[in-house]
């Protein structure tokens, strides 16, 4: 694709404590404008080396459409689950599907106190990491509180996190971002007043 080389560094959020979430953060929004990360196939390229997934497939247009089309439905399912909405049905069919296609598999090890069972990695496709990350997202969805997931409360911050902190009162995508910003915020607001 034209133009990609002259891009700055993007800046992939790893926020959510999720490989889920984070995938779901490659939508974002800068200086108030909706940014996809993943626009191409070099950005999702670089998006799964930097989340530290190994593949070894090529990644054209076409795959490209595949993977909007999972965050998209995982973004829905996890909106709703946040407000404790109905998932909506066209968005888990669709999620469902990519469910099918992790390709987990274990192998049987022998080690000095016997025998294990050991996962085995034999398929490093596309394909089988979109599936890895539906997994990702139906142990979210199956072993997390909804009151754990959280959008960011920045006023145009759309990232989203599991709280995993102590206290369970976080409150931002980050604290030298949204944080400051809205700290800033309040303090303008008491000086005027
Ligand atoms: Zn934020």
């Amino acid at each position: 694709m034209d133009g990609t080389k002259n891009m700055p560094t993007l800046p992939f959020q790893f926020v959510g404590n999720n490989l889920a979430l984070d995938f779901v953060n490659t939508r974002i929004v800068l200086q108030g404008v909706q940014v996809d990360l993943l626009s191409t196939p070099e950005q999702l390229v670089s998006w799964l080396a930097t989340a530290g997934i190994d593949f070894d497939s090529n990644i054209d247009e076409k795959d490209l459409k595949q993977v909007h089309k999972l965050r998209e439905a995982i973004s829905r399912l996890i909106t709703a689950f946040r407000r404790g909405d109905e998932a909506p049905t066209a968005s888990l069919s669709v999620f469902n599907s990519y469910l099918l296609r992790r390709k987990r598999v274990q192998q049987l090890e022998c080690e000095d106190s016997g025998f294990c069972l050991k996962p085995a990695e034999v398929d490093r496709t596309l394909s089988s990491i979109l599936g890895e990350i539906a997994t990702s997202t139906a142990d979210l969805l199956t072993t997390t509180p909804a009151t754990k997931i959280r959008k960011c409360e920045g006023a145009d911050c759309v990232l989203v996190f599991k709280d995993i902190s102590r206290t369970q009162k976080r409150r931002w995508c980050s604290m030298e971002v949204c944080g400051n910003r809205a700290k800033a915020a309040t303090h303008y607001k008491q000086k005027k007043t």
